[in-house]
């Protein structure tokens, strides 16, 4: 086999869709898998859905996921330009060499003469293809148009008999009847090229050997096989990928906010775990192991395990991943990556180390941390009822005067840390002759204001600090005493 080349080849629209992701990773693994180069080209030809600084969002995304790649815009590569506004004389070039071989040709049709035609064909019940009517032009008629500055297109031409074959390596035999297919444009008016040229120029220049790509490719793809067909050129592997679908009905969509890279990001969700959960959605190693790093997938990753139908995005699972994925952080990484959240949660002048150890096995999604952690920054308004517990024998009475117990013995430490106030309340509650809950669940209340926090009363006083502990116990004791 030549050496594997696959390419990742998305529109810049401004975000990175999920499906597009997932195309870009397959075409990554197996790239890497076989030693292969994986390419990044740039499908910019639809100038009015430009959207500005959206090659800087696919950029950085491939970035920040570990997908690099061999050749592209930002890195060069010898079979640039790899965007394609870039390649217009390319595109020119081999459409001229199509209408040579009969494989296209120059329609002048006005955009009125083909909207009536659609009409009428629409009218009569049938599916509108271009009558070829341009097809029959004398070349005489052309030249003089030509001369007279009339606007074309360049189309593609389909034999209308017949039916095209090929094998898709996921999807297996494909047949299209050549009726079917339309005589699409290939180059339009303005010289931009069509995704019906373009990709097959610049696969086949860019000596792309294995196309993956989206299903919605996967019946157009014989129009594109004329034309390697036509050129001579040898037809590449298509590797096309089902879709992936929010639900049975839905297809995952920009619509619903959930179908970005960056809203997963955003979220709370970590690259590592989109990535390994986004692997899985559509490819099965053909193990029960879930939890992958990208050298295992690349070692893992084949073609067979690439699923014919649509993969359902299931968020749920993905959470449980990321969860994992949090837990087996180290705690710099950790600090590291919760470090915007600590930062809108206003503990980042805390300590860290110790937050982190009472937070990071309890979260899912690292977006989670603000809402866990704002009793920290302000003691909530809470209702005295808290106090009642049934198993550490509390409530609102038996609070008062052990928190004016703790408060006492908490005045007259120093040290803060959470040795010394383990210590301390463990000599407090040996004194009282109480259980430990009778102590700790009060304290609990008084300082955070809330029944369940993530770590226990002498981390939260450790965090808050003396002052702070203190200034807690008076409001919480007056409030009781009120
Ligand atoms: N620009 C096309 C898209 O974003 C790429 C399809 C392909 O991979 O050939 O859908």
């Amino acid at each position: 086999m030549n050496q594997v080349r696959t390419r990742f080849a998305p529109s810049p629209t401004g975000y990175l869709h999920i499906g597009g992701l997932r195309t870009a990773l397959y075409a990554w693994l197996f790239a890497r898998k076989h030693d292969g180069v994986f390419i990044l080209r740039i499908e910019d030809t639809d100038v009015a859905r430009e959207v500005e600084g959206a090659k800087d969002v696919i950029y950085s995304t491939l970035h920040e996921t570990g997908l690099y790649y061999d050749e592209g815009p930002d890195v060069g590569g010898a079979f640039g330009p790899y965007i394609q506004s870039e390649r217009r004389e390319i595109y020119k070039e081999y459409a001229e060499k199509l209408i040579q071989r009969g494989a296209a040709y120059r329609c002048f049709c006005t955009k009125e003469q083909l909207a009536e035609a659609r009409a009428a064909a629409e009218a009569r019940g049938e599916t509108y293809t271009y009558d070829k009517h341009c097809l029959n032009l004398s070349a005489d008629t052309i030249q003089k148009k030509l001369d007279a500055g009339e606007p074309y297109v360049i189309r593609q031409n389909i034999p209308r008999d017949g039916e095209t074959t090929y094998t898709d390596a996921v999807f297996g035999d494909i047949t299209v009847p050549n009726a079917d297919l339309d005589d699409n444009v290939l180059l339009k008016a303005d010289g931009m090229p069509t995704y019906n040229l373009a990709n097959v120029i610049d696969d086949h220049l860019m000596g792309v050997t294995h196309v993956i790509r989206g299903v919605e490719y996967l019946s157009s793809t014989p129009k594109y096989n004329h034309l390697y067909r036509a050129m001579d050129w040898e037809i590449p592997t298509y590797i096309h990928l089902p879709v992936v679908m929010k639900d049975k009905q839905r297809k995952l969509s920009k619509r619903h906010g959930d179908a970005s890279y960056d809203d997963f990001i955003k979220k709370g969700y970590l690259r590592e775990a989109l990535i390994n959960y986004i692997a899985l959605l559509g490819w099965s190693p053909g193990t029960e192991q879930e939890i992958f790093t990208l050298d295992e997938l690349v070692n893992a990753f084949s073609i067979e395990g690439l699923s014919k139908s649509s993969a359902i995005f299931d968020v749920e699972k993905l959470t449980w991943m990321n969860a994992q994925y949090i837990r087996a952080l180290s705690k710099k990484d950790f600090i590291i990556r919760a470090m915007p959240y600590f930062k809108a949660a206003g503990v980042d002048n805390l300590n860290l180390n110790l937050i982190s150890e009472m937070i990071q096995p309890r979260l899912e999604r690292l977006d989670e941390i603000p809402a866990k952690l704002s009793f920290l920054t302000q003691l909530p308004e809470f209702s005295v009822d808290l106090y009642t517990h049934k198993r550490s024998g509390t409530n609102a009475e038996t609070a008062l005067p052990v928190l004016k117990e703790t408060r006492l013995a908490l005045e007259s430490l120093d040290d803060y840390s959470i040795e010394s106030l383990k210590s301390t309340l463990t000599a407090l509650i040996e004194r009282l002759a109480v259980k430990n809950g009778f102590l700790y669940w009060p304290l609990r209340i008084a300082i955070s204001g809330q029944e369940v926090t993530p770590g226990g009363p002498v981390e939260i006083a450790c965090l808050l600090g003396k002052s702070e502990t203190l200034r807690r116990l008076d409001c919480s004791i007056a409030a009781l005493e009120r």
